[in-house]
């Protein structure tokens, strides 16, 4: 198998155009056509990492952060970041990194941390805009159910939890080839009159090149006629953070025991109690400060995150409770969600997770 392959997976889970415009997640060093000895899975690419992997004869890793961030002016090892791309580009290591787009998914980073805190509807908190499109095409009605399957096959027509969705109405369209064409019906240079089928579907806008090839491909027409337009729809599962619901409530201080339980913590760092029972909760894995007014808007009773300034606290203005639980703490269970997520597309091959700790931060208690 290519490291290309594990790739590809991994964008269908995360599409890398829902990476931020201030990220660089994708493959950071390494040869996408290289055979993948076995891949191992991190939070952070550290030297600790690239070693463990060269250890354990895996020449992938796969990581959350991206160990290059803002660019590389010099490579001469100066500090860790030039460390280890020096220590993965000499053996031989690619370095792959699923990041703010992870974190843009619904089943993504956040959705992990809901699924374990046991949280139910789970939606997305802020979600993205612009990010559905809806194809038109008109086809000859005896052929519409292939090319609408066609369609279909290639991702299009989700909406929520259903599939193959899709309008159709009939009418009829006409036309006429000039003498150099070889129309599917009709006669070149003659007027022609087709009952066909107008076929409407819904699609993530990163799936419109699989779209319109599938289209082409399935198309009887030698010129198929379709019209692609941008929607102002909310996708429901695309955007920041994710909120759930406790049913039934806990009270605040068996919710925070439990949050301790859960990610194994020491400390969390957390505005004024209400006396209220938690219900409704937000969660954003790292740092999650810039959803702390989504989540006051959504009603949430929890905001659940890391790398909260000392002035953010503030904006909780006793309507809800920010936890600040730690950075690494927070998003600890990415490493099992792309585990699970690899090791089930890939049940035969090596997927690893890391034996290294990569949490820069310790706690003096
Ligand atoms: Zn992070």
């Amino acid at each position: 198998m290519k490291i290309i392959e594990v790739i590809k997976s991994l964008e269908s889970l995360a599409p890398p155009s829902l990476q931020e415009s201030y990220d660089n997640a994708g493959l950071l060093t390494g040869d996408e056509n290289a055979n993948c000895t076995g891949i191992l899975v991190s939070l952070d690419a550290t030297e600790a990492v690239v070693d463990e992997a060269v250890k354990k004869g895996f020449n992938l890793v796969v990581s959350h952060h991206p160990i290059v961030f803002s660019g590389l002016k010099r490579i001469t090892g100066k500090n860790y970041v030039q460390k280890t791309v020096i220590k993965a580009i000499k053996n031989d290591i690619a370095l792959y990194a699923i990041h703010t787009n992870l974190d843009n998914v619904v089943n993504g980073v956040n959705g992990k941390i809901a699924s374990l805190l046991g949280l139910k509807n789970i939606s997305v908190l802020s979600s993205r805009e612009n990010q559905l499109k809806k194809l038109y095409t008109f086809v000859p009605a005896k052929e519409a159910d292939r090319v609408r399957q066609a369609l279909f096959d290639a991702g299009g027509g989700h909406i929520g939890n259903y599939e193959e969705c899709s309008f159709n109405a009939e009418g009829f369209g006409t036309f006429k080839g000039g003498a150099n064409t070889d129309p599917y019906v009709g006669r070149p240079g003659e007027f022609h009159r087709e009952n066909e089928i107008k076929v409407e579907i819904i699609f993530p806008s990163w799936l419109e090149d699989r779209m319109l090839k599938s289209l082409l491909a399935a198309h009887p027409y030698e010129e198929p006629a379709y019209d692609i337009i941008r929607l102002e729809n909310k996708f429901s599962s695309i955007g920041a953070g994710v909120m759930g619901e406790l049913d039934p409530a806990a009270d605040e201080t068996g919710f925070l025991k439990k949050l301790k339980e859960v990610f194994d913590l020491r400390i969390i760092k957390h505005t004024q109690l209400r006396n209220k029972p938690v219900s409704k909760v937000a969660v954003c894995g790292g740092a999650g400060s810039f959803l702390i007014s989504s989540a006051l808007t959504a009603g949430a009773d929890f905001f659940i995150t890391s790398d909260i300034k000392y002035h953010e606290f503030f904006d909780a203005n006793d309507r809800m409770v920010i936890t600040d639980i730690g950075h690494y703490e927070s998003e600890q269970f990415t490493i099992n969600l792309l585990q699970e997520f690899l090791e089930q597309k890939f049940p035969t091959f090596a997927v690893l997770k890391t034996e290294v700790n990569t949490n820069p931060v310790r706690y003096f208690l």
